[in-house]
């Protein structure tokens, strides 16, 4: 195997570094116009002047763009330009693609690293730590390890044997047709990888951005067109997920599906493949990561210190709108006594504002449909008895869509912020018997349908092998000592079950191998004249 790459080091942005003033500086760049957005299909940039308007979360009155919807002539434009695309795409072989996208990961890591952060900070209200790890560090990862993912297991997976007289050998065919990517708008980073991880193994991919990221998704395949990526094989088409859907699946060359988002609309898009089966050529491929509820459950034996910077940073950073943010706690009696006051005076301590103030640890939630579902299941906490609001609890919608950090203390451990998925700041805590630790553990495992992040925080072994065991299947990453989130590519490959995902894990080699249809092919080299077998001799 050869030597693997590095994971992309993280800029920290200090004041008067050099990476600070170029940001700053294209931060202000991008603030000061407003860009026009096309489909890309086929190579070519086509405006319906059927627009909608991309505006800055924090700031909502501030357009970043216009974006040119796709109707339905241009959904089938996509699906038609990317099937011609595909002949000509497996031609130039594995090694050929590999350099396309190492060229992706060298433009992020260099030239485009700043536009790239910049437009995630604004479109997506991230600060720049956030859009540092993901926009710019994730997608460079996912790019670089996928190349080296994808070469390792086209030579591992040869035949092992090949008798004398013949040759045996497998053909790592793409799957035939396209495949359609469905992204969400939370990372940059998985927006890249979901229509170029397909497409490294011959693929070819239609990529539906999420309408609140259309402005930092569009830079990205700006990107991938710069470093040589041919035209056709992705077509990017802004528009309603819906319709795309349908119009991909009335596709007889709809070959599968990359999806990342929320549980709901993956299972509605599941059905909608199960019946169009029968219309496709081959068995569609569904890959799938969905949500999430995420949580920490800590032992009386614990670290406190580390157990309440892992349930802040956990809880808050990116606003809880991770798919493994820690939305969850149990946490034992005389934990909470010794760190809840704590807790609730450094959360108190969080600024939180524009993503231009690097002093701020947070910034808004997405949008206002974001802003009135998080903010409706503040409102019935606060009105449900079992509950009490520990620390925040206030929103404002004036000028951008921010919703204060908020901690919820819960006497009932179902109670709804306790297993449903909120996707913002809002963290409940159940707070747990000492000696119930075994039960705790049970409880946690079997209140969610979700099965996506978790952690325990405990000392001893023994309370941390309980722990792993009692929750094999509750978390598909699982996290002992440190909080549930910030999965790093090569390192802790991400992904989850039951109402999870598909489990797949992006950026490793199981998810690349969903887009693959090998070919096994013999071939002899000393051909058989005689039909008759010896047995049949007397
Ligand atoms: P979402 O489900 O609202 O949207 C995801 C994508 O699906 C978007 O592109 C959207 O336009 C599209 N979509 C919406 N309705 C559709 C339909 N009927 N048919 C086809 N496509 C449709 O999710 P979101 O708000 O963008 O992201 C948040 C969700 O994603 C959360 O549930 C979060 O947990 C999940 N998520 C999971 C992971 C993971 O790795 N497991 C990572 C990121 C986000």
């Amino acid at each position: 195997m050869s030597s693997h790459p590095e994971n992309e080091p993280i800029l920290n942005y200090e004041v008067g570094s050099n990476e600070r003033n170029e940001l700053e500086k294209e931060i202000d760049n991008q603030l000061s116009q407003t860009i026009e957005i096309p489909c890309i299909i086929n190579g070519e940039e086509i405006y319906t002047n059927n627009t909608v308007t991309q505006v800055v979360p924090h700031n909502h009155k501030h357009v970043l763009a216009n974006v040119h919807l796709a109707s339905q002539k241009e959904i089938e434009m996509a699906c038609n330009s990317a099937v011609k695309a595909q002949e000509a795409w497996i031609d130039i072989g594995l090694e050929k693609r590999s350099e396309i996208f190492e060229k992706c990961a060298d433009l992020l890591a260099t030239s485009w690293r700043m536009k790239i952060n910049a437009s995630t900070m604004l479109n997506q209200s991230k600060t720049v730590f956030q859009a540092e790890i993901d926009a710019a560090c994730e997608l460079i990862d996912f790019w670089r390890f996928n190349v080296f993912y994808a070469k390792n297991f086209h030579n591992d997976l040869q035949p092992l044997v090949s008798p004398e007289g013949m040759v045996n050998t497998t053909e790592i065919r793409p799957l035939e047709g396209f495949v359609l990517a469905i992204t969400p708008f939370n990372f940059t980073s998985i927006a890249g990888n979901l229509p170029s991880a397909p497409a490294l193994v011959g693929c070819t991919s239609i990529w539906k951005p999420s309408r609140n990221s259309y402005y930092s998704n569009y830079m990205i395949m700006k990107l991938m067109m710069e470093a040589g990526l041919p035209p056709g094989v992705i077509n990017f088409i802004p528009g309603s997920g819906a319709e795309i859907t349908e119009i991909a699946l009335s596709n007889p060359d709809f070959a599968g599906v990359h999806f990342t988002g929320s549980t709901a609309v993956f299972q509605g898009l599941w059905q909608r493949i199960a019946e169009a089966l029968p219309n496709l050529k081959g068995y569609p491929r569904i890959v799938g990561e969905t949500g999430g509820k995420d949580f920490i459950v800590a032992h009386p034996d614990c670290d406190r210190q580390g157990l309440l910077v892992a349930l802040l940073r956990g809880a808050f950073e990116y606003q809880g709108q991770k798919c493994s943010a820690a939305s969850r706690a149990y946490i034992p009696e005389s934990v909470w006594g010794d760190i809840g006051n704590n807790l609730v005076s450094e959360v108190k301590k969080i600024k939180m504002g524009d993503c231009k103030d690097f002093t701020n640890f947070m910034t808004s939630v997405i949008d206002k449909r974001a802003f009135d579902k998080i903010t409706g299941y503040i409102q019935r906490a606060k009105e449900n008895e079992n509950c009490e609001i520990a620390v925040g609890g206030g929103s404002n919608e004036e000028t951008g869509w921010f919703i204060e950090p908020t901690i919820i203390v819960t006497k009932d451990p179902k109670s709804e912020s306790m297993v449903e998925e909120i996707f913002g700041p809002v963290l409940t805590i159940y707070v747990y018997d000492d000696n119930k630790f075994e039960e705790t553990l049970k409880l946690c495992d079997e209140s969610s349908p979700y099965a996506l992040t978790g952690a325990i925080f405990a000392k001893s072994e023994e309370n941390i092998e309980t722990a792993y065991n009692a929750l094999r299947f509750t978390a598909g990453n699982f996290y002992i000592n440190d909080k549930p989130t910030g999965a790093v590519v090569a390192q802790q490959p991400f992904g989850g079950a039951r109402a999870s995902g598909t489990n797949d894990k992006a950026g490793g080699p199981l998810n690349l191998l969903r887009w693959i249809s090998p070919r096994s092919v013999k071939r002899t080299n000393m051909e058989i004249h005689d039909w008759t077998y010896p047995f049949m001799k007397n």
